[in-house]
């Protein structure tokens, strides 16, 4: 039989045991480390909770222009309409842009320059996001924008039998103009005056160097699909979404509807990550399970709606981050899974004589407190 005294001992050795340090600073720990390592590479993370969603995420979605792209554009052809001078156009849609920070607008302003134009100011200025961009250069007020914004310019007395209407200036723009170029992979933007469209900017971008190794890393770490989110063009964004390595492509998008595409994967039961950089990302960034914004060139609203923001201008932190958050995950998981472990055997060698009480404190309190942390410290060292 057990004495009274010694029952008193296995006692107080099982309350030592139950004590829930090692699982109370289980997760913590292992986020606050997470963090700092993240902090150190560039990433900043506000809060931890953003990490757990990231290790469960099933889609990723990513913006085209800035994000996929390197956003450093560059103009390839500048066509002018109807005899009009191919530098007039690029003169005035430099001058338009020359207040933006778009990146066809940084690229367009740069061209211009490069080709030695005086840059004319433009007032009245006004942008509409994911859409273009107008205002008044000289006497005359222009707007420069997506091809789509044009659609609707045709001549109001369009019937489905008056053909020669039908294959009317915008349609012949597209056939002509703007469909060559789209096709190869390029954005092309169609300024246009009171009249109608006057000319067409193309632009090209580039894949960042790393997005294909990177985007195929991301599927490798169990992310089921991924998907291009962009206001730009089909055939462009099937260009870069093929280079990328992306599944899936979604173009034409307003900011509004990237937005509803990412409540769309929600209602599907995803959990969705969003890598975005402008300010027609911030409501996708905001409404994704995680928000990702890259912060090197991204604009200040994109950080705010973001819950992570990436400082390199790199895509090689998006799979960092990621690998980050499936190992903070996994240290979470090995924590709570040994603590319970130890003190459980510890709990039943207890009534057998086998655990003196200094064990119990010694290992199943102040032991596993100490393992939990060195564990979690290994974070730092995830890249
Ligand atoms: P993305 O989703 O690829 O980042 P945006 O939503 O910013 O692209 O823009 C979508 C489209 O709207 C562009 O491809 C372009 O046609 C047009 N656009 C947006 N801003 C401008 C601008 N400042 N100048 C000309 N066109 C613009
Ligand atoms: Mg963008």
């Amino acid at each position: 039989g057990v004495t009274q005294s010694t029952a008193i001992v296995y006692g107080l050795t099982l309350i030592v045991l139950a004590c829930p340090c090692a699982f109370v600073i289980a997760t913590p720990v292992s986020v606050v480390s997470s963090i700092t390592a993240a902090a150190r590479e560039g990433i900043v993370i506000t809060g931890g909770v953003h990490l757990e969603t990231l290790a469960d995420a099933t889609v990723a979605l990513f913006d085209k222009t800035g994000t996929v792209t390197t956003g450093v554009l560059s103009v390839t052809d500048v066509v002018g309409f109807d005899g009009t001078d191919p530098t007039e156009v690029l003169a005035v849609a430099a001058a338009i842009e020359s207040d933006s920070t778009h990146p066809i607008a940084r690229a367009i302003w740069a061209a211009g320059d490069a080709a030695g134009l005086q840059l004319r100011a433009p007032t009245a200025v006004e942008s509409t996001t994911g859409v273009g961009i107008a205002g008044v250069v000289g006497t005359e007020r222009y707007r420069i924008g997506k091809p789509d914004a044009f659609a609707l310019e045709r001549p109001a007395s369009v019937t489905p039998l008056d053909t020669a209407a039908i294959d009317g200036p915008v349609e012949r723009i597209d056939r002509d103009v703007v469909a060559p170029l789209e096709a190869a992979g390029k954005t092309v933007v169609l300024l246009a005056d009171a009249g109608g469209p006057v000319g067409a900017v193309a632009l090209a971008d580039t894949p960042r160097p790393d997005a294909a190794e990177t985007i195929a890393a991301l599927g490798r770490s169990g992310l089921g699909t991924t998907a291009l989110l962009t206001g730009d063009n089909e055939r462009a964004a099937a260009a870069i979404a093929a280079a990328a390595g992306i599944d899936t492509v979604h173009a034409g998008l307003l900011p509004d509807e990237k937005l509803a595409l990412v409540e769309a994967y929600q209602a599907d039961g995803a959990t969705v990550v969003m890598f975005g950089d402008g300010v027609n990302d911030a409501p996708a960034l905001a409404a994704a399970d995680v928000g990702v914004a890259m912060g090197a060139r991204g604009t200040d609203i994109a950080i705010d709606a973001a819950d992570i923001t990436l400082l390199d201008d790199g895509f090689a932190q998006t799979g960092r981050l990621r690998r980050l958050a499936v190992a903070t995950r996994r240290v979470i998981r090995q924590n709570i899974g040994a603590a319970l472990l130890v003190k459980a055997l510890l709990a039943v060698g207890v009534p057998f004589g086998l655990v003196p009480i200094w064990a119990a404190v010694l290992i199943g309190d102040a032991g596993m407190t100490i393992a939990v942390t060195s564990n979690a410290l290994r974070l730092r060292s995830v890249s």
